[in-house]
């Protein structure tokens, strides 16, 4: 079995794993990447990049590929399952904010940043087919040279073989949703929480929609359609986007579970959800148009898991969906992972040693995280949907007869500041 050594290791090269890879070698901090796939792909369909977060990856050099290949949308909009206009508010640079929100796709995303970690870290400092199957956490006190380093041994997951231990300074676990570390941490936690919906996903090529970069979504809590565009490339090249869709509609369980892990991201037969959107065609959007022309779908139940009293123990700790798994509701999912990185990095530079940096890290960012774990539960900024249904079934004639202006501006501006994302809070910092 191979044994490295490093400062820091990194366990998952999601996008999460990878950005904090970057992170560490602009500070010149020595670290590694154990991810479980045996080859990195661009997997997923399309992902948002909100403000704060695009300021960060800007910081590492990545602006001007991104935005010559992601979409800068420039609103969101929010309609009734009759397509009536609910609230529409510009989005990133159209808001003035000082840097634009991102729709990309994720695999696309994925790529851009693994090869800007091979190029800076080396291929040989990213290592696939290692899945990590225990750790020791070490202890921290005393700086890297006090205390004992944190250790963990990798298998290859389809052979089951052992094939790489890392001894190091601090692990970062970014393993994601299904965490082995955390699980380890809590291993009474279960699995994730379902919220009784299941999202379907997939892309299509279309015609450009409302203002071109508008990200629209469509109904209430229990059934919905989100539609953006994600690909400015293609855009540029036919005049046609690449566009996202999400379908999601409630699918109680007997049991109120979640699906077992193998069942996520399935690939599914689109008659399973397409039905209940059958009449949702309207002079601006044509949403059945969007599935039947589509690639495949995608299934996914939205799930998360409660927010954690603590997420390090001695020398390890957790980042990204590993630590903080929410609904992906308010386009928070990859941007919250990549604040993460952006104050774990700062702490570990700032601080004497591993165990202040740590503190520093949680102190920052478990309890905002958390936060947006419980508003996403209550359906965040799309709670503007569950009240137009609530209140007027049947359509309205205008918005305002049934909420009022202030009512819709105040949810809006209440989100982005638990998310840290109000313009205050982005330019300020700048
Ligand atoms: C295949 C895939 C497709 C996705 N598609 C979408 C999408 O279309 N839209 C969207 O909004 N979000 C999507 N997500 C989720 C999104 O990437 C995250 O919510 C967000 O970016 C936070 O990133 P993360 O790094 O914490 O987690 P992730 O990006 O999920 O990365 C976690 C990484 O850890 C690896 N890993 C897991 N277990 C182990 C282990 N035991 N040892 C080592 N490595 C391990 C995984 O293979 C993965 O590469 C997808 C995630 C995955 C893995």
């Amino acid at each position: 079995m191979k044994k490295w050594n490093t400062r820091v290791a990194i366990i998952g090269g999601g996008i999460g794993g990878l950005v904090m890879a970057l992170q560490c070698h602009k500070r010149g901090i020595d670290c590694m990447v154990f991810e479980a796939v045996e080859k990195l792909e661009p997997l997923g369909v399309g992902i948002n990049l909100l403000p704060h977060s695009v300021k960060i990856l800007a910081g590492l050099g990545l602006l001007d590929e991104l935005a010559a290949t992601a979409i800068e949308t420039s609103e969101l909009a929010y309609f009734n399952k009759h397509g009536q206009p609910i609230w529409r508010e510009p989005r990133g640079l159209a808001a003035g904010y000082d840097f634009p929100q991102f729709s990309i796709h994720r695999g696309e995303l994925h790529m851009l940043l693994l090869r800007h970690a091979v190029a800076h870290l080396g291929a040989e400092r990213i290592l696939t087919g290692r899945a990590v199957k225990r750790f020791t956490t070490g202890v921290s006190h005393g700086g890297a040279i006090g205390g004992t380093r944190a250790t963990a041994v990798f298998e290859h997951r389809r052979t089951g073989e052992e094939v790489a231990e890392v001894e190091a300074d601090l692990i970062i676990a970014a393993d994601g949703m299904h965490s082995t570390v955390r699980s380890t941490f809590y291993p009474d936690e279960g699995p994730p929480k379902y919220s009784g919906r299941v999202l379907w996903r997939g892309t299509c090529v279309a015609p450009p929609f409302l203002t071109g970069r508008s990200m629209m979504q469509a109904g209430h809590a229990t059934q919905k359609a989100v539609v953006y565009p994600i690909s400015k490339k293609l855009f540029d090249q036919t005049g046609n986007n690449l566009t996202n869709w999400i379908m999601e509609l409630a699918v109680p369980t007997p049991s109120g579970e979640a699906p077992p892990k193998q069942d996520w991201s399935r690939q599914v037969d689109k008659s399973v959800f397409a039905k209940p959107f059958a009449g949702w065609r309207w002079d601006w959007l044509d949403v059945p148009a969007l599935i039947s022309k589509g690639g495949p779908a995608w299934e996914y139940p939205m799930c998360d898991r409660d927010p954690l009293p603590r997420w390090s123990h001695g020398r390890v700790t957790l980042l990204g969906d590993a630590a903080h798994p929410m609904y992906p509701i308010g386009s928070n999912g990859a941007s919250q992972a990549i604040l993460d990185t952006e104050s774990l990095a700062t702490a570990l530079v700032d601080e004497a040693d591993v165990e202040r940096a740590l503190a520093r890290y949680e102190a920052d960012r478990r309890e905002a995280t958390g936060k947006i774990v419980l508003a996403n539960r209550g359906n965040g900024p799309d709670q503007v949907m569950q009240l137009a249904e609530e209140r007027a079934p049947g359509g309205f004639k205008h918005v305002n007869d049934v909420i009022a202006q202030e009512e819709l501006e105040a949810i809006s501006a209440r989100y982005k500041q638990t998310a840290g994302f109000a313009k205050s809070q982005v330019n300020q910092r700048t």
